[in-house]
């Protein structure tokens, strides 16, 4: 049955009241059932997902179907997240077979790709056509859907998180009615960074640019007194900075400076504001494996391969890990980071490694960077969730002078009347989520306790 057969043949059936026979239809006969042995969890493993079913569709017809059959759902991307933001009450279904490149635009300097794309899937083909896009996050493990999802990011004072690059999306509605917003639509700014509340997003149109080359050069041991005297002008030292600091000793461990080689091309030399350039390639984690972190020590390579600090087919990160990000406004980033420095004796002891980043404000309602010039606190955990957890309320409270938002696909405990201060379209945003999904369909906990409240 094509999308049209389809569509028509579920108007026709909601008219004449057969929804009752849909949704008495046994799961198995939908299209996609994974059969999955053992507990479904993420990729971190610290949190198992409830929904009792995976469907795994290949087409968007597919997504249509399912929506139209099933009650509670919730898309599941690459299962980065650190919390239940994609877990249901119902059924959960991967993009996981809508994985494709679709096409390019050269004339409107776009790509369009499968919601269920990582940026790993398609950026090297991307790269070979001659284009890029703007930024990528540490890793190209993730799906397009489900980065824009939660509003993640990488790093430079210029760069909007990556949903910024979105220009339209393809959405099917509880309904099963597909619908395309861009960017002129007046939903779009909620529904980008929509947390999963709108629908299945199948697709995505991307802004693209001529491709470039990056130079990653990494510097160790950067007093942070250089940090607090100098912040603005390091986080401007390249493309994309990164500073990663255990917060003990005054001490910013490395700091990573991604410059785009057709804009910033002049030696840095083997000292900069008292660290000293690194003699090989370093992981962020110190003593893991340096396999998996994308080439460093000033050698140039494709956007792809140096935006992100760990490459595609490889473990990301510890793997055994949980995470944390906070952020603030970037006028007040010394100041964030010495209240963290001040707490690093309760810090230090559960941390893996903390990363400071820069993001650009922009104007997707529940974006952590809306409407501000960001800083971004992240911290890596060791997997101890318990502890973690009963620390986070400090932090929270540390960086509460600044109306800090944290990452939605990471771990916080801030409750939603808090957050609703510090989001000013979060009613909005609401009320729209309620207008698109009367019935709750894409409700769950995550978005009950941190969003509805
Ligand atoms: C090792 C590691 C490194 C990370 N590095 C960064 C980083 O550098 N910067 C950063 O900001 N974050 C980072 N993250 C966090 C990560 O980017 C986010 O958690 C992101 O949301 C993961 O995408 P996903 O595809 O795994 O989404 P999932 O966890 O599968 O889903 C996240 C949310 O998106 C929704 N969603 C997914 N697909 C769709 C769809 N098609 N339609 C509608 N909703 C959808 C889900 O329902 C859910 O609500 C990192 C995570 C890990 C594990």
């Amino acid at each position: 049955m094509n999308r049209k057969e389809f569509m028509k043949t579920t108007s026709m059936a909601v008219a004449g009241g057969l929804v009752v026979a849909f949704t008495a239809c046994s799961p198995q006969v939908l299209p996609g059932l994974v059969e999955e042995p053992g507990a479904r969890k993420n990729w971190a493993g610290n949190y198992t997902y409830h929904a009792e079913q995976l469907y795994r569709p290949e087409t968007v017809e597919e997504v249509q179907e399912l929506m139209v059959e099933l009650g509670s759902l919730k898309a599941l991307g690459s299962r980065h997240c650190f919390n239940n933001i994609a877990d249901s009450p119902g059924s959960q279904i991967s993009t996981s077979g809508l994985n494709k490149l679709l096409s390019v635009d050269e004339e409107a300097m776009t790509v369009t790709v499968q919601a269920g794309a990582r940026y790993g899937d398609f950026a090297e083909e991307l790269h070979g056509r001659g284009y890029a896009l703007h930024n990528l996050a540490s890793l190209p493990h993730i799906t397009v859907a489900g980065a824009c999802a939660t509003g993640t990011h990488g790093s430079g004072v210029e760069n909007g998180n990556l949903a910024t690059a979105v220009v339209s999306l393809d959405l099917v509605k509880p309904d099963g009615e597909l619908v395309t917003l861009d960017r002129e639509h007046p939903d779009f700014p909620a529904v980008v960074v929509g947390l999963g509340a709108f629908g299945i997003v199948t697709q995505l149109t991307l802004a693209m640019q001529p491709t470039f080359d990056v130079r990653q050069d990494i510097y160790n041991n950067l007093p942070l007194t250089s940090v607090v005297d100098h912040f603005d002008t390091i986080m401007s030292a390249g493309y994309s900075v990164s500073l990663f600091t255990n917060w003990l000793d005054g001490n910013v461990s490395e700091v990573w400076i991604k410059r785009r080689t057709d804009e910033e091309v002049e030696e840095m030399g083997g000292e900069y504001y008292g660290s000293l350039a690194a003699t090989e390639n370093m992981h962020p984690i110190a003593g893991l494996s340096t396999d998996a972190v994308s080439d460093q020590m000033g050698r140039p390579g494709p956007w792809y391969d140096r935006l992100p600090h760990f490459k595609m087919g490889f473990t990301p990160s510890a793997g055994e890990e949980l995470q944390s990000e906070f952020f603030v406004p970037r006028e007040n980033a010394v100041e964030a980071i010495l209240a963290i420095e001040a707490m690093a004796g309760e810090v230090n002891p559960l941390l893996l490694i903390s990363e400071i980043r820069t993001i650009a404000a922009d104007d997707f309602w529940m974006s952590p960077a809306y409407q501000r010039d960001s800083v971004a606190l992240h911290f890596t955990w060791k997997q101890q969730e318990e502890e973690v957890l009963a620390l986070l309320p400090a932090i929270e409270e540390a960086l509460a002078p600044f109306a800090v938002r944290p990452h939605w696909g990471k771990l916080f405990t801030i409750n939603a009347a808090t957050l609703r201060q510090r989001y000013p379209k979060m009613n909005d945003f609401v009320a729209l989520a309620k207008r698109y999904d009367p019935e709750g369909k894409f409700r769950n906990t995550y978005l009950d306790n941190r969003v509805v409240q």
